[in-house]
């Protein structure tokens, strides 16, 4: 293996991990529960070209602990559990997602899984071929990120309300202009923010120049523009040794998972004087959406979890300035079932 799962520093008494490979559609999967205290685990499936096992598994491990986390938050009866893929995306295939639902269906429902990075609503239907163990099918509630986008911008509007008294004629950059980060584009320009996008795929951040009147930012610059607030909406780590005494923006809140590259890191923020939204508490709105099908949750009551996020923030920001806290301590605190 190269690695050892319970020596790794993601480790975090992961209730299971499963190793899933396939011969005939060279499928190269990892499978983490991380809690399934209040239910099964449901978390969406990512499928990156990884360069190694352990980058891997470091990303499943995290990412599976923070579905738990996320899920308590918004008061779902739901464990932590996440998934990835190792293939590059020009490799994907029917057969591949249809291999990853057998694996899925492996855990007979302690794991439901949906859609991710690299993952689309043709690959979960593919997969629901092999597994009646998940959400997110064309058929159903389907692709969750309006949910993800709306709630992240609800979110991101209370902070700014919170810190700069509004969000019209505030400056917003958006880093990753996917399927969460350009509807966050979107109502955050109807909004009336001013915007600044940044995408390793220039044409998308040029396609936001022309939709939003949006200024651009070099990907490996975009935490440093200058701005009210910074939307990560791209991949993990954002926020690190090398970007934090870099950042331009005093408010943080977007929808990418796993911002905060350490465990410090958010108490290193919040002694900058930065408010960082956590994010699994902000970007819960697509799981809000997908737990719809998998327990069940009625759309009224789905919608008013939605709602309710800015509430939890707000209550999160408030316990953490009476307490000296961060945001992401008092946030993991409230959230962990462990406790
Ligand atoms: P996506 O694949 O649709 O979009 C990701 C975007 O980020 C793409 O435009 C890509 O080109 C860009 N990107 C990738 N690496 C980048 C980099 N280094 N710098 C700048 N841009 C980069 O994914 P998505 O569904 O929009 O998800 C975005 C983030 O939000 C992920 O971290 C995901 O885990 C998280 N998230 C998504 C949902 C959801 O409902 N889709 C829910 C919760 C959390």
């Amino acid at each position: 293996m190269g690695f050892d799962v319970f020596a790794h520093p993601e480790f975090d008494d992961h209730a299971r991990v499963l190793f899933a490979a396939d011969r005939v559609t060279g499928l190269r999967a990892i499978i983490a529960l991380h809690d399934l205290t209040r239910g099964p685990a449901l978390g969406g499936c990512r499928l990156r070209a990884y360069a190694s096992e352990a980058e891997a598994a470091a990303d499943v491990l995290r990412l599976s602990r923070g579905m738990t986390f996320k899920a308590a938050l918004a008061g779902l009866p739901l464990g932590g559990g996440k998934s990835v893929v190792i293939a590059d995306p020009e490799d994907k295939t029917p057969a591949l997602m249809r291999a990853m639902g057998r694996a899925v269906e492996s855990l007979g429902g302690a794991y439901i899984v949906a859609e991710d990075v690299g993952i689309t609503v043709a690959d979960v239907d593919a997969m629901a071929a092999e597994t009646r163990h998940v959400s997110g099918v064309s058929s159903g509630v389907g692709d969750p990120s309006p949910w993800t986008a709306e709630g992240v911008f609800l979110c991101l509007a209370s902070a700014a309300a919170r810190f700069h008294g509004g969000l019209s004629g505030r400056r917003v950059v958006v880093k990753g202009l996917g399927a969460v980060g350009w509807k966050l584009c979107e109502k955050l320009a109807a909004a009336g923010a001013r915007l600044v996008a940044a995408d390793i795929r220039a044409e998308r951040a040029a396609e936001a120049a022309v939709a939003f009147g949006a200024d651009i930012a070099p990907v490996e610059r975009a935490h440093a523009e200058p701005a009210d607030v910074y939307a990560p909406c791209a991949l993990g780590a954002e926020l690190s040794a090398r970007t934090i005494p870099e950042l331009g923006a005093p408010v943080i809140c977007g929808g990418a998972n796993n911002q905060l590259a350490t465990a410090g890191d958010g108490a290193w923020l919040a002694a900058r004087g930065v408010l960082y939204c956590p994010d699994y508490l902000v970007n819960a709105g697509g799981l809000i959406r997908v737990a719809m099908s998998a327990i069940g949750l009625s759309e009224a009551k789905a919608r008013a979890k939605l709602a309710a996020l800015p509430k939890t923030l707000a209550s999160v920001l408030d316990e953490a300035a009476a307490r000296g806290l961060s945001p992401a301590a008092v946030a993991d605190e409230q959230a962990d079932p462990r406790r």
